[in-house]
């Protein structure tokens, strides 16, 4: 029996948009495939609010967030550290060899616009990672104020982890001068796992003409001469591409805003509840629209608790990540999730608690 996920990625995905993945497949060489990358590249680029660019890339979202690293820094990296994630990005970025420093926050606490300017007047800096909403703790930073921080930098690059943000929060990638933002659409896009995308700025595919290729596969200027062509370098995720498409197709029919005005009510569901019974482990308006993840007050057996809500309701739900397991939970609203079945799962765990 299949177990509804809650879970903050990989997320539930419809039957309908699962078909897609069966259609059948057409050679990534042949025009019917330059006419569906075509077909997608406007939709993503209304979802992401911005004309650049929007890359496909056939991995999860951390081969996207080490291709921003090995690309985009020519002089050293700034990572922003207040998570599982952000401390991912910050190894993958010395871990590739590129020269960086990571500042780091408390899990709970939110990076501050001041911090950010407070790190880059050091004039040591031109790129900077950010993740916009921390999955693991279910923190949103606040990404348009220390975008407007970064801007008054002008050689300083700003690279974003949206990978749980992503059609499920407002991001206006061009209006606030992002330069590379990613997300794995296993998340709020609420597909399957395996693919990636990135906006990239014209400025950005300049820089990574001049930064020596640490890599191949991630490689920006040769995937950038694909994409001019509407095409990959090597062999898509030609399925996924399909269930991409019919996805951005509903996306749009229910309007982007009415998709984060959902989320934005879902999330006050939630964290209403959370409020009610257990609290919230993030600094207040700081709270992910969309995860919330609980601190486990009443000292519960969050196992328990997870096996009881798969096992009789059929529903999954996320413990705490590393460090913050058992003392903490999560719950995902986010992608095609609706408020009624957000209803459902509280009420199916009230009842599991005896609330
Ligand atoms: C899930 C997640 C990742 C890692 O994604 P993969 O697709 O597993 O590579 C990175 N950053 C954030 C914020 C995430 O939520």
């Amino acid at each position: 029996m299949h177990k509804r996920l809650f879970t903050p990625g990989p997320t539930q995905v419809r039957p309908e948009i699962l078909k897609e993945l069966a259609t059948p497949q057409i050679h990534h060489r042949a025009p019917e495939f330059s006419e569906l990358y075509a077909d997608i590249q406007p939709k993503l680029q209304q979802v992401l609010s911005t004309n650049h660019p929007v890359l496909l890339f056939t991995s999860s979202s951390t081969g996207a967030m080490e291709s921003a690293v090995t690309n985009l820094v020519s002089k050293r990296c700034l990572n922003l550290v207040n998570g599982a994630f952000s401390k991912r990005w910050h190894q993958i970025t010395s871990g590739n060899g590129v020269p960086c420093d990571a500042f780091e926050q408390p899990w709970n606490v939110a990076i501050k616009p001041d911090m950010v300017d407070e790190q880059l007047s050091s004039g040591k800096y031109d790129a900077v990672t950010l993740v916009y909403n921390e999955t693991s703790t279910g923190l949103m930073n606040p990404l348009q104020a220390i975008a407007e921080v970064v801007a008054r930098y002008p050689d300083v690059f700003l690279l974003v982890d949206a990978v749980s943000g992503m059609a499920g929060a407002p991001i206006e990638t061009d209006a606030w001068g992002i330069d590379f933002v990613l997300a794995g659409v296993q998340k709020a896009f609420a597909l399957p796992a395996g693919l990636a995308v990135a906006a990239v700025s014209e400025r950005a595919f300049e820089r990574s003409k001049t930064v020596p290729p640490r890599s191949y596969y991630f490689n920006l200027p040769l995937m950038l001469k694909s994409h001019l062509k509407n095409q990959t370098p090597s062999t898509p995720a030609i399925p996924h591409l399909y269930a991409l498409n019919a996805q951005l197709n509903d996306m749009l029919a229910e309007g982007m805003e009415r998709r984060f005005a959902r989320h934005a009510a879902m999330a006050a569901a939630v964290q209403a509840w959370a409020k009610k019974y257990f609290d919230i482990y993030p600094e207040e308006g700081y709270w992910s629209q969309t995860l919330t993840t609980l601190v486990n007050t009443r000292e519960i057996d969050v196992p328990a608790l997870i096996q009881t809500l798969a096992d009789e309701y059929n529903l999954r739900i996320s413990n705490g990540y590393g460090d913050i397991k058992n003392k903490t939970f999560r719950i995902a609203h986010m992608g095609d999730t609706q408020p009624d079945e957000i209803y459902g799962l509280l009420t199916a765990i009230e009842s599991v608690l005896g609330l």
